[in-house]
């Protein structure tokens, strides 16, 4: 068996092969083009796709696509997206299908990395949340081996992601106030970052807070303590065994995820009465969406009404 994952972020497309085992066998990069059309955009996966699986001639059981923000499983659109505004409403998945000649599974960025970190884990646990932190913040859940089907009215980010209630707190983009995007994703975290060094990258921070400079501390510090009341407030309402925390701020800033897994420690010590879920980090990488599209296309879950949520 062979699958095909395909996983659209803001920046970099990914196209990979999994076999049957669960193993990914070969994957491709492509930039993302900027303010591409859906035609456009699926010219450039049908590239990518022969690219991973002419050589080897293999069948392909099943395809599945990725995309960040919210998507109609069953039609198989694109809702809406921060990154891909052009292609809203664009029905990719048809599109791509009638390209490479093979039926496309829609899907959201943080469901198919949540259900490769989820496959990642031996033994799996009974209640997973997976925690994505990149360009904005969004969590899933499988609970008894089922992915969590979100709401496709929501707007905002997940209430369970707000971690400052204070009427006065900042005003995310969303329209709810302090969210945990506005902490620890990265353009946050590299604004901060860049009152006191000039622009930079997020890696670089992990750098200074190496190095001890205070600045860096007390950004990480910031961060850590919201990530830790988001952390508490999935791990409770969720009553979560095991929650992962993944994404690119994660990989580029390990130190965040220490900082914010004592806070939490912390929390609950101030709560004894608690559960305390076990916090680890992501296993996947850059390659999570690709193995969780992969391996999710073969499931007939799709074939539901489905609709999956807000990144
Ligand atoms: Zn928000």
């Amino acid at each position: 068996m062979i699958l095909i994952g395909v996983d659209v972020g803001g920046t970099h497309t990914r196209v990979g092969a999994v076999d049957g085992a669960g193993r990914l066998l070969r994957t491709t990069r492509l930039l993302t083009p900027s303010g591409a059309d859906g035609a456009r955009l699926v010219a450039l996966i049908a590239r990518a796709f022969r690219k991973i699986t002419e050589p080897s001639g293999e069948s392909i059981d099943a395809v599945g696509l990725a995309l960040p923000g919210l998507v109609d499983a069953k039609t198989g659109r694109l809702i809406r997206s921060v990154n891909l505004t052009n292609i809203e409403g664009n029905p990719i998945a048809d599109a791509l299908g009638v390209e490479i000649g093979l039926p496309v599974h829609l899907l959201t960025d943080i469901q198919a990395a949540t259900w490769a970190e989820y496959g990642a884990l031996d033994p799996r646990p009974g209640r997973f949340v997976h925690l994505r932190l990149g360009t904005g913040a969004g969590l899933c859940a499988v609970l008894n081996g089922q992915l969590e089907a979100q709401d496709p009215t929501r707007s905002t980010h997940h209430p369970l992601l707000v971690v400052d209630p204070a009427p006065t707190a900042a005003k995310c983009p969303c329209g709810l106030r302090g969210c945990l995007e506005g902490f620890v994703a990265a353009p946050a975290l590299v604004a901060r970052m860049s009152e006191h060094v000039g622009c930079g990258e997020l890696r670089e921070l992990q750098m200074h807070y190496d190095a001890g400079e205070s600045f860096a501390l007390a950004i990480i510090d910031l961060a850590g303590d919201a990530l830790a009341v988001a952390l508490e407030n999935v791990s409770r309402t969720y009553d979560a065994d095991v929650v992962s925390v993944g994404g690119g701020v994660i990989m580029a800033l390990p130190s965040l995820l220490g900082r914010a897994v004592e806070a939490y420690g912390a929390r609950l010590h101030a709560d004894r009465s608690q559960k305390r879920s076990s916090i680890r980090a992501a296993q996947w990488g850059d390659d999570a969406g690709v193995m969780g599209a992969a391996r999710l296309a073969a499931r007939p879950l799709f074939d539901s009404t489905l609709v999956f949520g807000h990144t």
